[in-house]
């Protein structure tokens, strides 16, 4: 897609630090470095988002994910990972080509941050499922 960051990427048109590429996707470190080794899969094709990119695609993905994490903990001995993916702005997404985070944990004060507010006395649990449940 015209203008997109990842899309020259994925396509050799600007420079990355590619860490795995084959037909279908690769993976090159993101620019910010959360943590050491914070590295992007992506799909070559254009797709928004989690939601759009096809099923053989997004397996194989998650198999490189796989591959490049086992690489990451053994090359730079990450002790663990947050796999990531944004999905739209209200989610934090602000490149609009699907791609996976690889974010490798050193030290939990590391300064990266997933938090989960436990919400359980506030909400409605069974409610919620039955909405997620309902036949359209
Ligand atoms: P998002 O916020 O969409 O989930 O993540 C986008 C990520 O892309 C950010 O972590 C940002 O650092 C990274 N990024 C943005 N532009 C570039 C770029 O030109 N090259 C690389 N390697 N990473 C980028
Ligand atoms: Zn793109």
């Amino acid at each position: 897609m015209d203008n997109c960051i990842f899309c020259k990427i994925a396509h050799h048109e600007i420079p990355g630090k590619i860490v795995y590429e084959d037909d279908l996707c690769m993976a090159f470190l993101d620019l910010s470095q959360t943590t050491d080794g914070h590295t992007l899969v992506v799909p070559k094709q254009h797709f928004s988002n989690i939601l759009e990119v096809d099923h053989q695609t997004l397996s194989h993905m998650m198999e490189v994910v796989q591959k490049v994490a086992l690489q990451i903990q053994e090359n730079l001995h990450a002790k663990g990972f947050n796999m990531i993916t944004n999905m739209n702005e209200v989610a934090g997404q602000t490149v609009p080509h699907f791609h996976i985070h690889i974010i490798p944990r050193y030290q939990s004060n590391d300064g990266f941050q997933a938090t989960y507010h436990d919400r359980s006395q506030e909400v409605d649990l069974d409610g919620i499922y039955q909405k997620i449940m309902k036949s359209e």
